[in-house]
């Protein structure tokens, strides 16, 4: 394999983001229809807790605290339900696809690749404008937005001094933590390593036509530093109690951001005609490939 440095990583980062248009406008699509569900319950009073007013709210009637709270958790539960049986299909999409939290983390990136001061700039405005905007979206299930005009100065203080603490502590995840939340810390993605998917749809590694040339490019991208040409191989077998589970390289940590796709991509992009080996698939069409760097993600 070719010896890539971490500028090479940024590089390639920042060619992605810029090169990789069908991905990148896809990517704003599934944030924006997630952002809109989170957006939708409260708005549409479907479940909202009014923690200034009290004017709580389930299926658009006015209630008391605890059935609206009652709702909301049910409301989140659905949301997070869906993203349970998503995981069932296609593994940890949600998290690199629609979850505003792993897409905050992009911000982080997309600053650190940033080829001048200005764009550098203008990446943190886009990054915080996203995170404040998120902070909204999850406030809005909470309170009930009017206490910004109609509420006492101590009621519109606290409103904005909870709104300035969590875009902080969102900003210093966009541009210091960035991925490292997603592989250590998100409780979805914590169930998600512990109930690994065997999902059939992911990162799929096939040779034919062209014949992976070892550039390494798709493994430094990689977000979760795991080796997409690896993914989907068996690597061991989980005593489960009743059965003897295959466990598959990268079920638990891959999210499907398709980065590695985008790389590959590139790395091809000179060869009319192309089909780089990398793919989005069904984990059965996988080839069969030396694993030895597998079993150590
Ligand atoms: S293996 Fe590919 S799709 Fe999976 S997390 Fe890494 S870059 Fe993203
Ligand atoms: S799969 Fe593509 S990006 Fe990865 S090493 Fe092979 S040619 Fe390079």
């Amino acid at each position: 394999m070719l010896s890539l440095t971490k500028e090479d990583r940024v590089r390639m980062l920042s060619a992605v983001s810029r090169k990789g248009a069908a991905f990148t406008a896809l990517r704003i699509v599934v944030i924006t229809i997630s952002l809109a569900l989170l957006v939708m319950v409260p708005v549409t009073g479907l479940a909202r807790v009014d923690l200034w007013g009290g004017d709580h709210l389930l299926l658009g009637e006015s209630v008391d605290f605890f059935a609206a709270l009652k709702g909301s958790i049910i409301a989140m539960a659905i949301m997070y339900g869906g993203t349970f049986i998503s995981n069932m299909i296609v593994g940890r999409f949600f998290c690199g696809w629609g979850c505003p939290v792993g897409y905050v983390a992009r911000f982080g990136e997309d600053v650190a690749n940033s080829r001048s001061k200005l764009q550098e700039i203008l990446m943190h405005l886009k990054g915080a404008s996203f995170v404040a905007t998120f902070i909204i979206a999850v406030m809005l299930w909470w309170v009930d937005p009017r206490v910004m005009i109609d509420g006492s100065p101590t009621a519109k203080a606290v409103t904005a001094g909870i709104f300035l603490i969590m875009t902080l502590g969102g900003l210093g995840h966009a541009f210091i933590w960035r991925f490292g939340f997603c592989i250590h810390v998100c409780p979805i993605g914590l169930y998600y390593r512990l109930v690994t998917s065997k999902a059939p749809v992911g990162i799929v590694f096939k040779e034919i036509p062209n014949p992976c040339i070892e550039c390494g490019a798709c493994e430094k991208i990689c977000p979760v530093k795991i080796d997409p040409k690896a993914l989907g191989t068996v690597v061991e077998q989980k005593a489960t109690g009743f059965d003897e589970e295959p466990e598959r390289y990268g079920d638990a940590e891959c999210i499907r951001c398709g980065d590695c796709i985008e790389a590959c991509k590139m790395v091809f992009s000179k060869e009319a005609g192309a089909i780089p080996p990398l793919r989005f698939g069904r984990v059965d069409e996988h080839d069969s490939q030396d694993t030895s760097s597998a079993s150590s993600p």
